[in-house]
This record gives structure tokens, C-alpha cells and sequence, in this order.
């Protein structure tokens, strides 16, 4: 080795780096190279469509956050309502855990609990105006307002003993308009709140996150719904969505309403079945996408990348064959 090549080396590394970094942001950007690199458009084309919405049917969405129900679902909530289904959301949490998110909408470098606590009833705002853009009236929806990223504590170490919110300092449910104001944050009293609003709505179908999507808020509010349905006996009653379902998808980010909503690659081998949407569903989805200005304003590509020619549900929470562990990603 000369001299001159070794003082190259280094360069020859940042130019790797640079083109690795380029690939992979084509490969999440554009539409064309993930058509070319697999097959998961064919793939979401043979799945089978999902069973249809009758008159008269419950259905009741369980999400996380405010924008969830939207992200995954925005389509089969206004074909369910279409078909004289009645449907219910109930949001676990108010989203208020979201720090950089506040830092923007208050305007503060360092958000205090004020302002994180002033983000969460801006977003029971929001997810009640997305509510009402897919048609569901405000006094269908239920706000719970737990902890924003605190549900897996509620579900394990507070589950009686109340959890104090690290972002608002909040160890009770405090946003504007909740189902039980004042409620402690524990694993008990959120248990109670979703009894409250199952005996309420009495559905026939809940949709609810699956076990294989990333978040935690998430997948613990998968274990908890499955934990509640089969209590009653009704566990068969839900079906199952992702919104985190990891290696940035769902790829390409941005509006590409016209391409498939793919697989996602955490939870691939769950039994599918496929929610074609007309060209109204999709406008309709994202002006409801678009009413989450406070995650719009941060994340917009992300957000928009979930209005596509169809959405995915899974009537079973873990693959047929047995063999995939939820937590480990199949
Ligand atoms: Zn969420």
C-alpha cells in the first residue's frame, strides 16, 4: 500500500456511507424502486377481501393515540357507516407525550408540563375533528386521556399504584372532555374506563392494534384488548391493525394514493385480509389525516404514506401456525 491510497481510505468510507444513505432514501421515497425490489404489491392483490359491513353492526375502534384510527382505518370506518354500521372510537391516550411536538405548537425550546398538558387537549381537538370528517358524531367518541407512552407501566408496575407521567407530571386523567376526569392513571382504572365504554357500545366488532406493531403503547394496548374480550368471551369480536410496522413502513413516504397499502414487515405472516377504498374514501382519509396538524406539521410523509388503494386487517392476533412470537416480530 502506497501512502497516497491509505490517505484515500478514509474517503472511499465516506463516499460508501453517502451512497448507502442515498439508496435508502430512494428506497423509502420513491414509488418505483419498492415495485421493482419485491413482489408485495401482488402479494396485498391476492389477499382476500375483508368480510363485509352489515346494518346494524357495532364496531368499535380502540386507539392508542388520536390519529391511529385514521392512519389504519379511516377507509373501513366510512364503509362501515355506509353499510348502516354504527361506529365508536374510544382514544386510550390524548397523545400529550410527544415533546418536540409540543415544543413546536407552544413555541417553547424547553415544553414544560403546561404546555405538554395544553398538546393534549389540542389533540382531543383534532381527533375529534377527524372523527367527524369519516362521520362519526362527537357523542360516539370516547376520550380516555391515560398517559401518552405510559401504557405498558399501567399494564404492569402501576397497574394499582398511580403512574406519574414523566412529560405532565399528570398521575390522573386531566384533558378536557374525558370519560372519567380525575380517574388515576393505573392500569385498574383504565381497565374500567374500556369496560365502561364495551358495556356502552356492546360490539359486535373491535378493532384494535396487533400485538406485532412496534410501539409499545400499542402492542400493549393489543394485549390488554384481547384480555378484556376474553373475559367476556367475545375475544373471536376483534380484529386486528398496524400502524408501527417497522423498516419505515409503510414505503414509499408521501401521498401515493393510487399504490397498495403493503404488508407490514413486522407481522407478515398474520392471516390478512384486504379494504379496498373508492376514490371518495381516500379524500375523505387524508382531509382526516390532515386534521392531526400538530403531527402533519412534524411528520407529513409518514402520515400521508397511510392513504393508499387499500387497508389491511387481520382477523387474528398471531400467525396460524402458532410458530411467531408477537414480541419478537414473528
Ligand atoms: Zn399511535
Amino acid at each position: 500500500m502506497t501512502r497516497l491510497s491509505a490517505r484515500h481510505r478514509p474517503r472511499l468510507w465516506i463516499v460508501l456511507v453517502v451512497l448507502g444513505l442515498l439508496a435508502l432514501a430512494v428506497w423509502i421515497n420513491s414509488p418505483v424502486v419498492g415495485r421493482l425490489f419485491d413482489r408485495s404489491g401482488e402479494r396485498v392483490a391476492a389477499l382476500p377481501a375483508a368480510a363485509p359491513f352489515r346494518a346494524g353492526q357495532r364496531v368499535l375502534m380502540l386507539s392508542p393515540h388520536p390519529d391511529d384510527e385514521t392512519l389504519c382505518c379511516a377507509g373501513l370506518l366510512q364503509q362501515a357507516q355506509a353499510a348502516g354500521a354504527q361506529v365508536s372510537i374510544a382514544w386510550m391516550t390524548a397523545g400529550d407525550g410527544f415533546e418536540f411536538d409540543a415544543a413546536l405548537t407552544e413555541r417553547t425550546l424547553k415544553p414544560g408540563p403546561q404546555n405538554m398538558r395544553a398538546l393534549g387537549n389540542t389533540r382531543v381537538g383534532e381527533a375529534r375533528r377527524a372523527a367527524a370528517v369519516l362521520g362519526v358524531p362527537a357523542q360516539r367518541t370516547y376520550m380516555l386521556g391515560y398517559p401518552d407512552g405510559g401504557l405498558f407501566r399501567l399494564f404492569t408496575t402501576n397497574f394499582t399504584q398511580p403512574y406519574t407521567a414523566p412529560r405532565t407530571r399528570a398521575d390522573a386523567v386531566y384533558v378536557t372532555g374525558a370519560l372519567t376526569p380525575g380517574a388515576p392513571f393505573t392500569g385498574e382504572a383504565l381497565e374500567a374506563d374500556i369496560t365502561r365504554v364495551l358495556d356502552r357500545v356492546q360490539p359486535d366488532l373491535v378493532l384494535a392494534p396487533a400485538p406485532q406493531d412496534f410501539h409499545t403503547d400499542h402492542h400493549t394496548l393489543s394485549y390488554i384488548a384481547l384480555q378484556l374480550m376474553s373475559r367476556r368471551g367475545q375475544a373471536d369480536r376483534l380484529h386486528f391493525w398496524v400502524v408501527h410496522g417497522g423498516l419505515e413502513w409503510p414505503v414509499p413516504k408521501g401521498l401515493h394514493a393510487e399504490l397498495p397499502l403493503t404488508v407490514p414487515p413486522l407481522a407478515t405472516r398474520l392471516p390478512w385480509t384486504r379494504v379496498d377504498l373508492t376514490d371518495e374514501q381516500r379524500e375523505h382519509k387524508l382531509e382526516a389525516v390532515r386534521a392531526y396538524r400538530t403531527q402533519t406539521q412534524i411528520e407529513p410523509r409518514f402520515m400521508e404514506a397511510f392513504v393508499r388503494a387499500n387497508e389491511l386487517l387481520s382477523p387474528q392476533p398471531l400467525p396460524e401456525s402458532g410458530s411467531g412470537v408477537a414480541a419478537s416480530g414473528e
